[in-house]
């Protein structure tokens, strides 16, 4: 069997990785061990980013709908008393962010959803087919597969380990996985209860006696999260669970009905050295793996995938080859802030039962300023700089009807945005490449100024935008010679 790109693992980062890959038209296999997909709520936070990231692809809207926002979190205290507040900081969303709050959405049905718009676009993943071994040269990966006809070799262009914390891939290439462990661990588990309002995300207890029920929205099912001993088997039992509830609140009137899925788990911090080892890449928590306090983990894997998706089918459509460089580059640095960032989180959640998230989890000023991808010929004090999330905007098509910016990256194309430029433009369109002119007479017309004022713009000035929605290139001269390279290496 031949393909372009194997990917091993068919979690948030595989299955993101597959859509962005079948809308380009790029020969894929998806592989996952498991012989259905998962079925726990885990990862039920979608931060504003990624929802824009979904909406490029086409999923945002049934995301939302099948999901609700954050609840206020009520603390109980001893004597049964409670004060209420607010779980995450929710901002009205603005032209240029039209996410303000992030999405709570379990795990199964993101996974759901990510799997029924691989299907609209002709792919499903093989399930039952672990990856046993690989080996590389020159010219590819060659993977030792297991299936329910037996094992099978499969020859790939390049091979992407999407498969988890415990990485076959990440071991099989040799590549370290240093960090520590965090000295906290924790039972999941999703049931259905009666004596609960699902109004609120519930929490009692302080240290190791903490304990929380939350509604998951678009379910019926609540999702317990407490901390347990470190050491030693723990009953996940029903019976345990719902004495373990009894005993932790406090409240005799909570009763367990069914627990639909459980799960324990030790918490640590850990980063990979490498993302790329020839032609085989990590991405995920094969990347990097952290506590769930801030809620990072399935959306930092997802811009992982999203990231590497259009620079994969770039290379294969004749860019250099260097590029596939900067994923390691960009989203290395990204994961090693964001463990920082999950650790002091857990550390306010161990000392102060304090889980509020805020600005800095929504992911919306990540960026990649420092990469070598980034060109930016504009001054210092500059609004925006090159590497950084190009801002949406609603404007006018040049027939007066409303379009937004981001309808434009849905193409999955590079975007050169033309700010009130005179002449003609410099660069012919090509293969990936749109050419949009802004002005009143011109293809786009920012009517309200959202443009002018969310990227700073100037008249004459070109915005270059990458593929993924990032600022790829900021310049005032259209004939910068140093932008007309970067377009000749990169753009396919
Ligand atoms: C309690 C809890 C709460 C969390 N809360 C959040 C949150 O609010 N927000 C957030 O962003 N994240 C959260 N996370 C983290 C999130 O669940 C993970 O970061 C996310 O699942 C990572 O996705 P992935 O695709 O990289 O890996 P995974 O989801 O682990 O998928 C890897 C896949 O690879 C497959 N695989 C493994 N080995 C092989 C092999 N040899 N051959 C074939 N297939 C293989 C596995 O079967 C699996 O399906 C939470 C996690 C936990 C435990």
């Amino acid at each position: 069997m031949h393909t372009d790109i194997l990917i091993c693992g068919a979690g948030a980062a595989g299955l993101t990785l597959a859509i962005d890959l079948a809308r380009r038209n790029v020969d894929f296999i998806l592989i996952d061990q498991v012989s259905e997909p998962f079925g726990g709520s885990r990862g039920k936070g979608i931060q504003s980013r990624t929802l824009e990231i979904f909406e490029a692809l086409d999923m945002a809207d049934r995301m939302i709908a099948a999901g609700g926002r954050y609840p206020s979190q009520r603390h109980y205290a001893a004597d049964g008393s409670y004060r209420d507040e607010v779980s995450v900081a929710a901002t009205a969303a603005t032209p240029s962010e039209p996410y303000g709050e992030p999405l709570m959405l379990p795990q199964h049905l993101t996974e759901g959803i990510l799997r029924e718009r691989l299907a609209e676009l002709g792919h499903t993943p093989h399930y039952g087919h672990a990856l046993l071994g690989f080996e590389q040269d020159g010219g590819g990966v060659t993977a030792h597969v297991s299936s329910s006809e037996g094992k099978i070799a499969i020859r790939a262009r390049y091979l992407v380990g999407a498969d988890g914390g415990r990485s076959f891939v990440r071991k099989t290439l040799g590549v370290d996985f240093p960090g520590e462990s965090l000295g906290a661990r924790a039972v999941v588990a999703d049931l259905t209860l009666s004596g609960l309002t699902r109004e609120v995300w519930h929490r009692w207890g302080k240290g190791t006696g903490q304990i929380s029920l939350c509604p998951l929205q678009g379910t019926t099912l609540f999702q317990l999260q407490m901390p347990i001993p470190l050491e030693g088997e723990f009953d996940l039992s029903d019976a345990s669970i719902s004495a373990a509830i009894t005993d932790r609140t406090g409240c005799d009137g909570i009763e367990v009905h069914a627990v639909h899925w459980r799960s324990d788990y030790a918490m640590s911090a850990r980063l990979a050295t490498r993302y790329r080892v020839g032609r085989a890449f990590l991405a995920g928590d094969a990347a990097h793996v952290h506590p769930p306090t801030g809620g990072q983990g399935l959306n930092t894997s997802v811009q992982d995938a999203w990231n590497l998706g259009w620079k994969l089918a770039a290379v294969l459509r004749g860019a250099d080859d260097a590029l596939l460089d900067t994923y390691e580059e960009e989203r290395r640095e990204v994961a090693a802030e964001m463990l920082g960032m999950s650790t002091r989180l857990l550390d306010a959640a161990r000392e102060r039962g304090d889980l509020r998230r805020g600005r800095e989890q929504q992911q919306l000023d990540l960026g990649y300023p420092a990469s070598s991808l980034s060109l930016d010929e504009r001054g210092d004090d500059a609004l925006l700089r090159a590497g950084y999330r190009a801002p949406d905007a609603p404007m006018r098509g040049a027939g007066g009807q409303p379009c937004r910016l981001f309808s434009l990256l849905k193409s999955g194309d590079w975007i050169m945005l033309r700010y009130e430029a005179s002449g003609s433009p410099a660069f012919t369109p090509r293969r990936g490449l749109r050419i949009i002119t802004i002005g009143e007479h011109a293809a786009l017309r920012d009517h309200q100024g959202h443009l002018r004022t969310a990227y700073g713009l100037t008249p004459g000035d070109i915005a270059l935008l990458r593929p993924d929605g990032y600022l790829a290139a900021l310049t005032h001269d259209e004939h910068s010679p140093a932008l007309a390279a970067y377009i000749e290496q990169s753009v396919r």
